[in-house]
């Protein structure tokens, strides 16, 4: 029989009705390659990382489908929030967190049940949460602890486009849990937490970061961390720095961050230029008033004060590897003569915090009608370490993981942690 209108428009109606159907299927099923519960929530002190999420909040939302605990660290006495508590409204009063009308001291650790997941402010991470009050008591800051291998799920996805090659991954979770590891132990001790979950440390979403592919890589790569000699002679771990694109050369760390590691030496990377977007590889022009420039340093560092006001820039020292250059310092001109310096990658991230108009020091710097100019910019971030981008062209090209990393951190090794 010859199909009528109708019927086509019926058998058009079954297959969005299927489509619908094998998506939503296809979608839980992506779901269920999540991994419940939280793995690792059982390893020592020593695997748990300590996430500053927010600070100085006077209020939040805690929510748990598993439901949670709320414990005062000061007397242990625990209150059971269950499945059905809902959204649950933090907040304060004469010096005490309040959750759900109920007072506790000035420090509250909130244990979720299983699958250990809780979110705050609708944020979903693994783990615990700390919620502290400041010495004066009027604000609170809300600390996630988390396993390593949970948290650096929560990193890899955010750090990297999850579709991208497992390789790739792997070396990225490698590096990531080296840095994590290495700032942990350096600073963690003297403070409350041990990373930010922005880019002053790694970026970190929680589960919202999560994919299957992730896990993989955090998953085949457990307990490994980059290691290289230090001082004694001895195998240690070190900070392995890593940024979007390097634009064609990596970055010496100690013209950087001021610390200094044979594995971030700077290497050459014919790589990135393959995968990075072009406005990242090559970034476009881009003006700033020449007296917000001048008002915007002379504020972040005090100490540039006597110059008045900062009337020209010009690059100080030059990382020159040929065709590839890196303003590693510039040289302030005040009035009257005076004269200061800063690091090429504090100036462009005084004027710009955000790091995404002037995407790297490796570029060229002009006062032109009263603006700063900053014009043939190659690469996106910093440049120390490895270049995601160029990773993910190495794998691509077929290296492995160990490939990528010997290559971006020459002179390192990989070791079980
Ligand atoms: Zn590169």
């Amino acid at each position: 029989m010859p199909l009528t209108g109708k019927s086509t428009f019926r058998n058009t109606a079954l297959a969005v009705w299927l489509l619908a159907v094998f998506g939503c299927l296809w979608v839980g099923c992506r779901k269920r390659e999540l991994i419940e519960p939280t793995p690792g929530m059982e390893v020592s002190e020593r695997l748990w990382m300590r996430v500053l999420l927010y600070e100085d909040l006077n209020r939040c939302t805690l929510s748990s489908n598993g439901g949670f605990n709320a414990i005062d660290a000061a007397t242990w006495s625990k209150t059971d929030f269950g499945k059905k508590a809902g959204i649950v409204e933090v907040g304060f009063s004469a010096d005490r967190i309040i959750v759900s009308g109920k007072q506790f001291g000035r420090e509250v650790i909130i244990r979720p049940n299983k699958p250990f997941v809780v979110a705050v402010n609708g944020e979903h991470y693994r783990g615990n949460l700390r919620l502290t009050t400041k010495a004066d008591g009027h604000l609170f800051d809300v600390t996630n602890e988390v396993p390593v291998e949970a948290y650096l799920a929560g990193v890899i996805g955010a750090e990297m486009p999850n579709y991208w090659e497992p390789e790739a991954l792997k070396a990225q979770a490698i590096a990531s849990r080296t840095y994590a590891l290495f700032i942990k132990r350096k600073f963690g001790s003297g403070r409350r937490w041990d990373v930010r979950k922005t880019q002053a440390n790694q970026v970190y979403s929680g589960v919202s970061a999560e994919s299957a592919t992730v896990w993989a890589a955090v998953n085949k790569t457990e307990g490994l961390v980059l290691t290289c000699k230090g001082d004694d002679g001895r195998e240690e771990i070190f900070p392995a720095y890593f940024s979007s694109t390097c634009g064609g050369h990596t970055q010496n760390s100690r013209d950087v961050f001021g610390d200094s590691y044979d594995p971030l030496c700077g290497v050459e990377c014919p790589y990135c230029r393959n995968v990075a977007k072009m406005s990242f590889y090559f970034w476009p022009m881009v003006d700033f008033d020449a007296d917000g420039v001048s008002d915007r340093i002379i504020e972040r560092y005090p100490k540039l004060s006597k110059l008045k006001a900062i009337e020209d820039i010009e690059p100080f020292k030059v990382a020159d590897y040929g065709n590839f250059k890196r303003i590693t310092s510039v040289r302030l001109f005040g009035k009257d003569g005076t004269s200061g310096y800063l690091r090429g990658e504090d100036l462009r991230l005084t004027i710009d915090p955000s790091g995404k108009k002037i995407r790297s020091a490796a570029c060229g710097i002009l006062k032109v009608n009263g603006k700063f100019r900053f014009y043939a910019g190659r690469g996106y971030g910093h440049g120390v370490g490895m270049c995601q981008c160029g990773a993910q062209a190495m794998a691509r090209n077929g290296k492995s993981s160990e490939e990528i990393l010997s290559y971006y951190y020459p002179g390192s090794r990989i070791m079980q942690d």
